[in-house]
């Protein structure tokens, strides 16, 4: 079937054709030591540490070295029972609701139904000759421009107290000064914000835990529910109504999976959480970097039922690529909604089975036992998501938390308010009025209107003339807060996904050629000088060379063990040379951790991640 659907510059049109590319997963059989793969993972909670220490120190106590259980092929099949659902709440509070693509709508409206042409739209400026997976497994492109861009001047140090900038600063033409510090304390009213994806298997019930989540704190309408229902009864999809509360296009209705990233905002006790709901599908598991990329924890959603578990977890499945993914992100916490349990009649032993498979990979993946929660839940039934479940085939043996009270009870990562502004653009499209809109994640420092930013590359400048933060217009934003800036003084078509936008003082820098310390995952084939590779950075996915292999690291000290190493191999550490075929901008891991690490993916799989340690000129 041939569809056409340009997510961030990334066409689909060939993925949807064939399949076969993205056949594999990251692991089949993952056989990293999580005290090796805890070098090359970090954390977004704590601050960057110098490139000679291990990257996570936390991880760095001794954990056994075993591989993950292969299970046996499980039955793929998948039966959607059509189930009623129940309406509960009368409550009508406004949701903002915001696409990646800044398409940002309210709920308790109607949804548009051709989002994703819109989607097509907005993302009318995108990365000219942007390679698909498939592009990468062509024929490798040796030889690449050097196209460096070099900013007037880059001048940010390592050292966080040197770089910082004034928490107090006069602004634009106004003249007002902001306590960014306080201002941020005051807005959210003491709550800490809290980017959280939804990751897992595809049919897991991501989209119906969340949805039915989002409905009984009471953040959909009732009548918008009720049309949910109806619609969804009409389409013979009636078990997907609350799935429909976050799969907005029609086409991911028709489908039956999340293609894009959506964003939604909810609040729990004592958090403020951006909610992103990452598509299930392999076919889409680009997408699900650029969400995992913008997040601080997760929430992991494995289906309960008898065969289904397994199936998501085996080869093939999307449960363990996931988890590898987040935690090579930059995750740390993670909860485990053991869902559909409803299916297993709430059996406590098919819940402990779940969880010493899970963690044991877990584990091994890089995440603290301590930092994993499991949840027993049903997304269906809303079973333990906002409140503890008092059904006594649970109750009988679980006592732990509801699944908003774990995600409450995450520690909210350090934000970078202090460092230079950086902005890494997740969309960019034309909006009605002057200039044009940029969305993304504010990854450091603070950004008020009137302030004149430089977007790398292409080395331009330009006026911040508005800021929206969760569909409403604000004067300033911070580090952590997914904003969309409406700039001027600077041509649209100039202007890609993957741009980074920051301060005029302290600019990112852009290059085409960089030293990394990567890891090697699973992954059969031997990687030698010349290797194309799809190089996924931020909210990129940019076609690259492996230009050199500088040497083969050892694995907990870092020491050289072999120089100009032939090839490198799986659970490989090693140092290499990158060379991607337009300029992108990036930092030292050392520097801004969110902007110094990357994934490499070859042929639809994910087969190493890695941090940036030297920019080239
Ligand atoms: P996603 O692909 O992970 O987002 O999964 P969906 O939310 O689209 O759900 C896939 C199917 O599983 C739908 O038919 C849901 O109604 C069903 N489902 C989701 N959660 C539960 C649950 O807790 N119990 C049961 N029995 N079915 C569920």
């Amino acid at each position: 079937m041939a569809r056409h659907r340009n997510v961030r510059g990334y066409n689909y049109d060939e993925d949807f054709d064939d399949d076969d590319l993205y056949g594999q997963s990251v692991d089949d059989d993952y056989c990293i030591s999580p005290g090796t793969a805890a070098q090359f993972i970090y954390s977004k909670r704590g601050k960057p540490s110098a490139f000679a220490e291990p990257l996570e120190e936390e991880y760095g106590e001794e954990q056994p070295d075993t591989s993950v259980p292969t299970l046996g092929v499980a039955d793929q099949g998948k039966s959607k029972d059509p189930q009623s659902v129940k309406s509960e709440s009368e409550i009508v509070p406004k949701v903002t609701k915001m696409t990646v693509s800044g398409k940002k709508q309210t709920m308790g409206f109607e949804v548009p139904s051709a989002v994703s042409e819109e989607n097509g739209q907005s993302a009318n400026t995108p990365r000219k000759g942007l390679a698909t997976e498939d592009a990468v497994a062509a024929p490798v492109v040796q030889q690449v421009t050097n196209k460096s861009t070099h900013p007037p001047q880059n001048n940010h140090t390592t050292d966080d107290s040197s770089n910082s900038l004034p928490a107090v600063r006069s602004i634009g033409k106004s003249k007002h000064k902001i306590d960014v510090r306080a201002e941020l304390e005051k807005r959210q009213g003491g709550k800490q914000l809290l980017n959280l994806v939804v990751i897992g298997h595809v049919d897991a019930g991501k989209s119906t835990l969340m949805g039915h989540l989002l409905y009984l704190l009471g953040n959909v309408n009732k009548r918008t529910m009720h049309k949910y229902e109806q619609d969804s009864k009409k389409a013979g999809k009636a078990s997907f109504a609350y799935a429909w509360v976050l799969d907005e296009t029609g086409e991911e209705r028709q489908r039956g999976v999340t293609m894009d990233v959506g964003m939604t905002k909810f609040e729990t006790k004592t958090k403020i959480i951006t909610l992103m709901d990452a598509p299930g599908h392999k076919d889409f598991i680009p997408n699900m970097i650029t969400g995992a990329a913008q997040a601080d924890v997760a929430v992991l959603v494995v289906d309960a039922s008898r065969g289904e578990f397994e199936a998501g977890f085996e080869a093939g499945g999307q449960t363990r690529e996931h988890g590898l993914l987040v935690r090579s992100l930059g995750v740390t916490q993670l909860a485990v909604a053991v869902n559909k349990m409803d299916q297993v009649s709430w059996e406590h032993e098919r819940f402990k089975e779940i969880t010493s498979k899970l963690g044991h990979f877990l584990k091994q993946a890089g995440f603290k036992e301590t930092d994993v929660a499991y949840i027993p839940t049903s997304g269906l039934g809303g079973e333990n998501l906002i409140t503890k479940s008092q059904l006594s085939e649970l109750t009988q043996w679980y006592k732990g938390p509801c699944l908003t009270e774990q995600i409450d009870s995450f520690k909210s990562p350090q934000r970078s308010v202090e460092k230079p502004f950086r902005l890494c653009a997740s969309d960019v499209f034309k909006d009605q009025g002057a200039g044009f809109c940029v969305t993304g994640k504010i990854e450091a420092g603070y950004v008020q209107t009137g302030d004149k930013l430089l977007a790398m590359p292409p080395n331009e400048s330009c006026t911040v003339k508005g800021i929206t933060l969760h569909d409403e217009p604000v004067d300033w934003a911070a580090a952590g807060d997914q904003v969309s800036l409406t700039l001027t003084g600077m041509d649209i078509i100039k202007i890609n996904v993957g741009c980074v936008f920051c301060g005029t003082k302290e600019p990112i820098r852009a290059c085409t050629r960089f030293r990394a310390r990567v890891l090697i995952f699973n992954f059969e084939i031997p990687i030698t000088q010349g290797f194309p590779v799809l190089l996924h950075y931020q909210t990129i996915s940019e076609p690259a060379t492996i230009t050199k292999l500088v040497s083969v690291l050892h694995k907990s000290s870092g020491e050289v063990v072999k120089k100009k190493p032939k090839c490198l191999t799986k659970g490989q550490n090693a140092l290499i040379e990158l060379q991607t075929h337009r300029p992108i901008a990036i930092e030292l891991y050392k520097d801004f951790k969110e902007l110094g690490r990357f994934m490499l993916r070859y042929s639809g799989s994910t087969i190493a991640a890695g941090v940036v340690t030297e920019i080239k000129e």
